[in-house]
């Protein structure tokens, strides 16, 4: 890694000159992946034996030995034991949080007193753990008071400096006075927020443009905020925005090609993202059925967040405890009713809420056990959200065209869904990041 940044500013110096742009570019090496199984999520039934091309950064071609062959001098990959399928999406991340520990000073700290550099430090280390996972793309969901980081991040991946995935950013988040930590000083005490506070239309739409022209691919808006269980046992969240500021943000998003993802629990808040034109809901604890037949209507994905529920529960007996099983068990009946009818659902899991030592594909487990099949857990993690984010057939695909995202697992998945959280094999645009030693053998084609 030391001598990387060295090697770019070569390559630099190079372009400045002009020698690389005279200098035709030579076709690049190919790579060939065998895979012994092929899950394709555009159809139910795995290939076996298939051959992957890749050349670049990108999917070249895929077949069986009968319609595909190897190119001279191409490095192989025998992955004919494994199970091969595309990169996973996470739709859900925060590779600014680090799932705070109450005890070590919980959210606030971050934001008081840890140094940016410190924060960017961990967020690098976070990206890499979703890229070892096999998690090739994440839509990060904001970064709490880190202001543009995550844009930072994802440019020194993107030229190679540090490993990580490729991030769909969303930088500083938008709530309302009222609407985000930090909270809880004493009056004229003036402390920093995780997200950027608007009040009014006029702010609203401001507060989008900056983010979208310091690079903003998504726009976060909390339309939910504090929750409580009221005193017939039904769980209240605290509205933020009105409809008319979300509709000022969503106007301006998509005036830019871009969409907007609202976190919104339940209740006045989730129907005011609704109305505004939210392109994602995230979390949806309570979808009531109004809410599920509006985002039926209007093609609304569905970010549904199971894992950050169920850790560090507080007491059982406490107002907070009780909040918290409240919360899950709602999670759990939402998700269902969303699954019945149909909703657009991409695999998200908020890690950052929780420690990003914990594994991510414990999402899946969670989906399966709640009745959705093994395929369509996966399909979540790659051809939707592959939609969802505007790269259909660029992400989430093994096929032709597409980016060279590729990961595979020992055992099937199909058949047992954890097997997912243990990745032998990890490619991203083209370039192995990771591989067990018995997973993989790379040999140099001689024919
Ligand atoms: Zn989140």
């Amino acid at each position: 890694m030391k001598s990387l940044p060295v090697m770019l500013f070569v390559l630099l110096i190079t372009n400045a000159g002009g020698v690389a742009q005279s200098t035709p570019t030579p076709q690049a090496q190919a790579t060939v992946i065998r895979a012994g199984t092929l899950i394709d999520p555009r159809t139910d039934e795995p290939k076996r034996n298939q051959l992957i091309v890749i050349r670049g950064t990108k999917i070249e071609a895929v077949g069986n030995a009968a319609t595909v062959s190897i190119p001279v001098g191409a490095g192989v990959y025998d992955l004919s034991n494994a199970i091969v399928l595309p990169g996973l999406i996470e739709s859900h991340t925060h590779i600014f949080l680090q799932g705070e520990d109450p005890a070590k000073g919980g959210y606030d700290i971050q934001l008081l007193k840890f140094y940016p550099s410190y924060r960017a430090a961990r967020a690098t280390a976070s990206a890499r753990r979703a890229l070892e996972q096999g998690f090739t793309t994440i839509r990060d969901m904001e970064t709490e008071g880190a202001g543009y980081g995550d844009v930072g991040i994802k440019r020194a991946i993107d030229e190679g400096y540090i490993p990580g995935p490729r991030i769909f950013a969303t930088t500083r988040g938008i709530s309302t006075t009222g609407g985000y930590p930090l909270e809880g000083y004493a009056p004229g005490v003036d402390v920093p927020k995780g997200v950027q506070i608007i009040d009014g239309p006029v702010e609203a739409r401001k507060a989008a443009r900056e983010q979208l022209d310091y690079g903003a691919d998504w726009i976060k808006v909390y339309m939910t905020h504090r929750s409580w269980v009221d005193k017939d046992g039904n769980l209240v969240p605290q509205p933020t925005l009105t409809v008319e500021e979300l509709k000022a943000i969503v106007d301006e998003a998509h005036g830019w090609k871009r969409k907007v993802a609202c976190h919104a629990y339940n209740g006045e808040g989730l129907h005011r993202a609704l109305d505004g034109g939210c392109d994602s809901i995230e979390h949806g604890l309570l979808l009531d059925d109004a809410a599920i037949a509006q985002m039926k209507r209007q093609g609304t994905w569905y970010c549904p967040t199971l894992s950050v529920y169920y850790t560090d529960w507080a007491p059982e007996n406490t107002p907070e405890g009780k909040r918290d099983r409240v919360r899950a068990a709602m999670h759990e009946q939402s998700f269902k009713k969303a699954m019945q009818a149909g909703l657009k659902i991409v695999f998200g899991t908020d890690v950052g809420g929780f420690p990003w030592t914990e594994p991510i594909a414990q999402e899946f487990t969670r989906m399966t056990q709640l009745g959705m099949s093994p395929m369509e857990a996966i399909r979540s993690a790659t051809t939707r959200p592959a939609e969802m984010l505007d790269m259909q057939g660029a992400i989430g695909v093994i096929a032709p065209g597409a980016y060279a995202d590729i990961v595979a697992v020992r055992g099937n998945p199909l058949v047992d869904v954890t097997e997912l959280g243990r990745v032998s094999f990890v490619m991203k645009n083209g370039q192995v990041f990771s591989r067990d030693s018995g997973a993989a053998n790379v040999s140099a084609s001689t024919h």
